[in-house]
C-alpha cells in the first residue's frame, strides 16, 4: 500500500494528536493555521519525505526529530520510537 507522503504526514500529525511520540511532550508552539507543530520522522530512513507506511513514521518535537538523526544513541532511540508507534497503532486498531 503506498500512498502520498502528505497523507502519511497528515495521518501521523493526527495520530500524535499534539504530543510528540518521542518525549511525549507537548508541540512545542502551533503553527499559522492552529496546529501543534511536530514533524513527520522516517523511523527506518536515513532522511525524511516520500511515500511510506506511516506504522513507520513518528510524529515527534523537533528536537526528539534532531535527536533521531543526529544523536549518538540513534540507534536505540529509533527503536524507542518504532516500539512507541507500534503500541498507538495497536491501540487504534482496538
Ligand atoms: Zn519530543
Ligand atoms: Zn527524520
Amino acid at each position: 500500500m503506498y500512498v502520498r507522503s502528505r497523507d502519511v504526514r497528515d495521518y501521523v500529525l493526527a495520530r500524535a494528536g499534539g504530543v510528540c511520540e518521542g518525549c511525549a511532550g507537548p508541540a512545542p508552539f502551533a503553527t499559522a493555521s492552529g496546529r501543534p507543530y511536530l514533524e513527520a520522522h522516517h523511523i527506518r530512513r536515513l532522511s525524511d519525505g516520500g511515500p511510506d507506511d506511516p506504522r513507520h513514521v513518528a510524529g515527534i518535537c523537533p528536537n526528539c526529530h534532531r535527536r533521531a538523526h543526529y544523536a549518538s544513541d540513534r540507534s536505540a532511540f529509533n527503536a524507542v520510537l518504532q516500539r512507541k508507534v507500534n503500541e498507538r497503532e495497536a491501540n487504534l486498531e482496538n
